[in-house]
């Protein structure tokens, strides 16, 4: 499968927030377990795993407003919703 991390800007470094170039741009966040998750949820083992994540296809950087795909300027909204937390 070809895909490739096409763009970073500064707010990106906060999370694990990426973005991957496929058939279109999707945006990728993890919901990453803090200690509070950890009291809350007793299938999480610790803190730092990944409990579910999200890829939506995005036309722009929500973050910096780059326009990250010139050949369109509509997409079919659609995300991928990754539950980790229970397995
Ligand atoms: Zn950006």
């Amino acid at each position: 499968m070809k895909s490739s991390r096409s763009h970073h800007c500064k707010s990106m470094d906060y999370g694990e927030v990426w973005i991957e170039e496929d058939d279109c741009c999707y945006l990728n966040i993890n919901h990453i377990a803090t200690e509070q998750d950890l009291e809350e949820n007793h299938y999480l083992e610790e803190e730092g795993q990944t409990i579910d994540a999200v890829a939506l296809n995005v036309l722009y950087c929500p973050y910096c407003g780059e326009h990250l795909d010139e050949k369109r300027d509509e997409i079919v909204p659609m995300f991928r919703f990754l539950d980790l937390s229970k397995l």
